[in-house]
């Protein structure tokens, strides 16, 4: 796994994420995005920084999600739901969803 600056609408973290996690989430462009990641255990991150803060912090941000399964299209099944958020000022860093088609 590699250390990847991953980036979010209220900040970016970085983390440690294997070649098909980053292939996954970087969509062919050259930023991951945190949105497109999903959910990564907190021991994978060293560090975030907080726009709403200006301040980097060592760590994970931290992470609330809950699994709504619920139907949100023909065959189409919101299964996660998360954030993760500063744990100073409890902004939101990035959000993602997870469905299941
Ligand atoms: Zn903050």
């Amino acid at each position: 796994m590699e250390e990847k600056k991953l980036l979010g609408s209220g900040g970016y973290a970085f983390a440690k994420v294997t070649k098909q996690e980053e292939a996954k989430a970087s969509l062919g462009v050259p930023q991951i995005f945190l949105s497109n990641i999903g959910r990564l255990n907190e021991d994978r991150f060293t560090k975030y920084y907080c726009n709403n803060c200006t301040k980097q912090y060592p760590g994970s941000p931290a992470i609330v999600y809950e699994n709504p399964n619920e139907e949100v299209g023909q065959d189409m099944i919101l299964v996660e739901k998360g954030e993760y958020r500063c744990r100073t000022c409890n902004d939101i860093i990035a959000l993602y969803r997870k469905f299941n088609k």
